[in-house]
């Protein structure tokens, strides 16, 4: 029988929002073990100390899965975004800075472009992030994707 797939959470936060990631994380961390969690860099080794604090002793056997991916500026958001259109990312936690510019804006843009594009819940700041991982559909939604069926077959003019 095939296994069932770990559904992946991506995780994301600006350095002025890695605080409230972290604490989010710290609280939510009993549900989050169950999951696969994808991070750019910085986020992602931020979220495995803040985890691995958290954890009681008793719950060792138990890791989250994490992937790191590069550092947002460095390419982290745009790896991301490939894996949302490829289909790998069910729910999106991203807490990206309403206070100061990122040398990466096109790439965070382009990351919730591509989230929206594909309908993928996302979470963009505390109380969101609270709503969907409390949602008792957290976990079993299956969002419907728009069929871009005749926008790829459209007709282009050589
Ligand atoms: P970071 O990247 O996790 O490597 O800090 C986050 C971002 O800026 O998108």
């Amino acid at each position: 029988m095939e296994e069932e797939r770990k559904l992946t959470i991506a995780l994301v936060a600006h350095d002025n929002m890695k605080h409230d990631l972290a604490e989010w994380v710290a609280w939510n961390w009993e549900k989050l073990l169950g999951y696969h969690l994808i991070c750019t860099g910085t986020t992602g080794r931020m979220v495995e100390k803040t985890l691995q604090e958290r954890r009681p002793a008793e719950y060792d056997a138990d890791v989250a899965q994490i992937t790191l991916l590069k550092s947002g500026p460095l390419g982290g958001d745009q790896q991301l975004g490939s894996r949302i259109a490829e289909g790998k990312i069910d729910i999106l936690i991203f807490f990206w800075d309403p206070m100061q510019a990122q040398p990466h804006d096109v790439d965070v843009k382009a990351l919730l472009r591509l989230a929206t594009l594909y309908n993928v819940p996302t979470a963009i700041n505390r109380s969101s992030a609270d709503l969907l991982i409390s949602s008792p559909l957290f976990g079993h939604y299956v969002p419907v994707v728009k069929d871009y069926k005749s926008y790829i077959e459209r007709t282009v003019k050589l």
